[in-house]
């Protein structure tokens, strides 16, 4: 089996209400992604999603689209998608880094291989260990008012497990929003707290230790990526567990952020860690140090959503609350053909008899939202 044709598409998303984060202020609306389809000599088609987010990001979906179209795509055509690891090497022999441009080739070698091979992705990758996933409610910004009764809201929807942006506004604010939040859930709701590189140190530090009243399960990147010495002072002065999303993206950086003490979740996305393979590693990686797994997303849609489910399902070492696996869910339209998931209450449950990926586009929806296209062919 051979890939002979690749097809890349950019997609404008759209989120239901304004998101509001350390990294935009503002609030995020309006979120290309990368849709990518590749066919092989046997005529499967395999599919991927790939959702770069500058300033959380290095790489932005032009910079993607580019990567794709010029070093990328033209590498592996002609190649085995089964071979996933040599696609790999080829890919890093390149092009260093760029891992949201190399996610979606991983993913849709992956998706090819289990139809190929007639059998779920979650098998690929070790088999499943679960046959649900409790999904956590993200909280962006607002005033404390607002927030708390977006989250009794959502609790009496069914969610058990919120997950709150903080660090775009002042400190004060930010605590008296989980404090609204925290009073109007009651206990036993656990609640994530994401910083989204958004503090120094010493404001991480006392502003953590007063979230402590509030028992937040973990915080999330309170300093900038690039601080990992920051991070484990961080950890070493706070009595809540510190979880490393945007420095996490390679098994390099996992290693490091154990050996620092720097981090006790580690935040697995399938386009930062640039794919299945990888994200597969780091999370084995978090295992044999004993660091349990948080499964969040980007703004994403639901090829992406589906990806993360098939690698959640075989991770034994989860956080042991909700994850995010709803981004579709906060997004105007999804892309996939309705009724792509199966959920029981607010638990998202892992497809059995799926081949491959087990999802499909809805080729109008997809048509309509398509900003720019290339195709590459032997
Ligand atoms: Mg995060």
């Amino acid at each position: 089996m051979r890939i002979q044709r690749i097809e890349v598409s950019l997609v404008q998303g759209k989120v239901e209400t304004p998101y509001v984060t350390a990294i935009n202020p503002e609030g995020t609306t309006e979120v290309p992604c990368i849709i990518l389809r590749m066919q092989t000599d046997t005529g499967l088609w395999g599919i991927a999603e790939s959702n770069p987010y500058p300033g959380f990001t290095v790489e932005s979906p032009q910079s993607v689209m580019q990567v794709i179209r010029h070093l990328l795509g033209p590498a592996v055509l002609g190649m085995d998608p089964c071979n996933i690891i040599a696609l790999h090497s080829r890919m890093d022999a390149v092009v260093s880094g760029n891992p949201f441009a190399k996610a979606p080739i991983d993913i849709a070698a992956h998706d090819l291989m289990g139809q190929h091979l007639g059998v779920p992705i979650f098998r690929l990758l070790g088999g499943s260990v679960r046959d649900h996933i409790p999904m956590i409610w993200p909280i962006g910004g607002g005033a404390p008012t607002a927030n708390a009764r977006q989250a009794t809201a959502k609790i009496s929807e069914g969610y058990r497990s919120l997950h709150v942006k903080v660090g775009a506004l002042h400190p004060d604010v930010d605590v008296a929003r989980v404090q609204a939040i925290r009073k109007a859930v009651g206990a036993g709701i656990p609640i994530m707290i994401d910083a989204n590189q958004g503090w120094d140190r010493s404001t991480a530090i006392q502003t953590i230790r007063r979230l402590q009243a509030f028992e937040p399960s973990m915080v999330e990147q309170p300093v900038p990526a690039w601080d990992i010495e920051g991070m484990a002072k961080v950890q070493a002065a706070v009595n809540v567990p510190i979880s490393a999303d945007e420095v996490l993206d390679s098994g390099h950086r996992a290693v490091e952020l154990i050996r620092r003490d720097a981090a006790r979740v580690f935040s697995i996305k399938t386009g930062k860690m640039g794919g299945l393979m990888r994200s597969r590693q780091i999370a084995a990686i978090a295992e044999a140090a004993g660091v349990p797994c948080f499964v969040n997303s980007m703004l994403e849609l639901g090829v992406s959503v589906a990806t993360s489910l098939h690698l959640a399902a075989t991770l034994p070492n989860l956080v042991d609350h909700g994850h995010a696996l709803m981004s579709n869910l906060r997004m105007k339209e999804d892309i996939l053909v309705r009724n792509s998931f199966q959920y029981d209450e607010k638990n998202i449950l892992i497809p059995e008899d799926c081949k491959g990926l087990g999802v499909q586009i809805d080729e109008e929806i997809l048509d309509r939202r398509t900003l720019d296209r290339f195709v590459l062919k032997i």
